[in-house]
């Protein structure tokens, strides 16, 4: 009862030459068990641990009545997503971080029987209804197709309102596509959750880079509102010499070129990517994991380099787990200092510095200083930075009178989004910056829940 059941995964060795999941999931059995152990309380501190309170006991009692179609249609109230946040959402520090079983035991696995329903119901072919009000006379304009993007599109379709979402890429997703590896998000798996949308009428058009083909203010002379859902997907540098050599790349195009252009299949996809033998990869978050691991499976030997310690790394505590096991060389308390080029301008090694960790900050976090004289050398000749993105100004810069904040992220007036602009509302990664899949739907969800009261209204 204390312990949780564990789901299947790929054993590290096999999975390291492949970019199929990692997660097998939880089986019909395994789940039933899982969900046996829920307690039902009358005070469930689960939900209010997830940022769009899913009522949880409700579907994991589902789950032990067998009732799977049921079960996702309780979690579908308030999340579009199921199969993409049951594999991502950082569960250990929301809901199953609230969990009272975590007291004296391991908490519910809360985030894989979400997985488990969500995956049961379209194995199984389950057809889910569509159901949508009768259409207004209202159009809605939705720019960007991440997950800020797509629950407000959902939310006002259902809702009877027309919505196009206008994306940039060739492809819908956002982050989901373009960033989160296969072996951790299956495209299939985010392209059946989009094509509900298309159920729901959601017109998507993409290739279509708003600030540049078309204005927002060319959007409301067609549309009623816009959303601005357009993520920060600005990559950032260190400033540090040898960072324009040959074999430098940001996580942003790395990761790209991996999930988006798939070129771990070249050259059955076309676009390649050239990675070196040995990789040194920066920063400790999600994005350093999922670079590091996607190193390893193209067959290189990864270096992650952190100038923390394990107890500071952003990164969620499976994917660390994972990387550790796929044999990632966790470099901790070391930063970066230059990278080395050889005579054709191609990276031959990188220069570190040992560091260490000092009292806290004011911001309670410890301060990480260089020890002197602690410089050396690794070769590697590749080098990826995944030290953080920020707001791509592409289109806010092209929009008179949208306001910013210091960071260049768009500025909300109001828990819902109101933007500077009459009619503009924005959420997710665009402004508060690199958050979560389920923070940012959160957003969306405010922002369609205000643009139904404005135009009703
Ligand atoms: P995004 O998902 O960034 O989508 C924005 C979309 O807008 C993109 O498709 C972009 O092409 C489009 N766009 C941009 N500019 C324009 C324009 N001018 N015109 C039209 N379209 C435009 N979060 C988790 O919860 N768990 C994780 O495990 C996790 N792992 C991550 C791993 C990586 C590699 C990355 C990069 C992020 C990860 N995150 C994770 C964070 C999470 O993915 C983001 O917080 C979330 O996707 C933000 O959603 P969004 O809708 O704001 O924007
Ligand atoms: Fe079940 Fe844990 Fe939520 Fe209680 S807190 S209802 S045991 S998941």
């Amino acid at each position: 009862m204390l312990k949780r059941n564990v789901a299947k995964e790929q054993l590290p060795k096999e999975r390291i030459h492949n970019f199929n999941e990692v997660s097998l999931g939880f089986d019909e059995e395994t789940a039933l068990k899982e969900a046996a152990r829920c307690l039902n309380c009358k005070k469930p501190q689960c939900v209010p641990g997830c940022p769009v309170n899913i009522n949880i006991p409700a579907f994991i009692q589902l789950i032990k009545e067998k009732k799977y179609f049921e079960s996702l249609q309780k979690i579908k109230e308030t999340n579009l997503l199921p199969a993409v946040c049951g594999r991502v959402c950082p569960q250990e520090i929301q809901c199953e971080g609230n969990c009272v079983l975590g007291v004296k035991g391991e908490p519910i696995a809360i985030g894989k029987l979400e997985h488990f329903v969500a995956d049961y119901v379209n194995f199984n072919k389950i057809k889910e209804p569509v159901i949508a009000k009768s259409k207004n006379n209202f159009k809605v304009a939705i720019i960007g197709s991440g997950p800020a993007s797509l629950t407000a599109a959902a939310d006002l379709a259902r809702d009877g309102f027309s919505v196009t979402i206008f994306e940039a890429f060739h492809i819908a997703g956002g982050v989901l596509m373009y960033g989160i590896p296969e072996f951790r998000l299956p495209k299939e798996v985010v392209q059946k959750e989009i094509s509900f949308l298309i159920e729901l009428g959601v017109e998507i058009k993409t290739n279509m880079v708003i600030g540049k083909i078309l204005t927002i203010e060319e959007l409301l002379n067609e549309f009623h509102a816009v959303f601005i859902g357009v993520g920060a997907g600005l990559p950032q540098f260190m400033n540090i010499p040898g960072e324009d050599l040959s074999g430098v790349f940001s996580a942003n195009e790395f990761l790209t070129r991996i999930n988006l252009m798939r070129a771990y299949q070249f050259p059955i996809a076309d676009t390649p990517v050239k990675i070196g033998k040995r990789v040194a990869v920066i920063g400790g978050g999600n994005v350093a994991m999922d670079s590091a691991r996607s190193a390893k499976r193209l067959g290189s030997t990864v270096f992650l380099i952190y100038r923390r310690s394990f107890s500071e790394m952003p990164a969620r505590i499976e994917e660390v787990h994972h990387a550790k096991e796929e044999g990632i060389d966790f470099m901790i308390l070391t930063n970066p200092v230059k990278i080395n080029g050889d005579e054709k301008n191609q990276v031959k090694s990188i220069t570190l510095e040992k560091m260490q960790l000092t009292e806290a900050d004011n911001s309670d976090r410890k301060v990480a200083m260089a020890i002197p004289e602690s410089e050396f050398d690794l070769d590697v000749d590749s080098v990826i930075m995944a030290i953080g993105t920020k707001a791509n100004p592409l289109l806010t810069r092209s929009t008179v009178n949208l306001e910013l904040n210091s960071r260049g992220n768009i500025k909300v007036f109001d828990e819902y989004g109101k933007t500077s602009l009459p009619n503009v509302w924005a959420g997710g990664d665009i402004v508060t910056g690199s958050a979560t899949v389920i923070e940012a739907m959160g957003a969306g969800k405010k922002s369609a829940f205000a643009i139904k009261q404005a135009l009703l209204n």
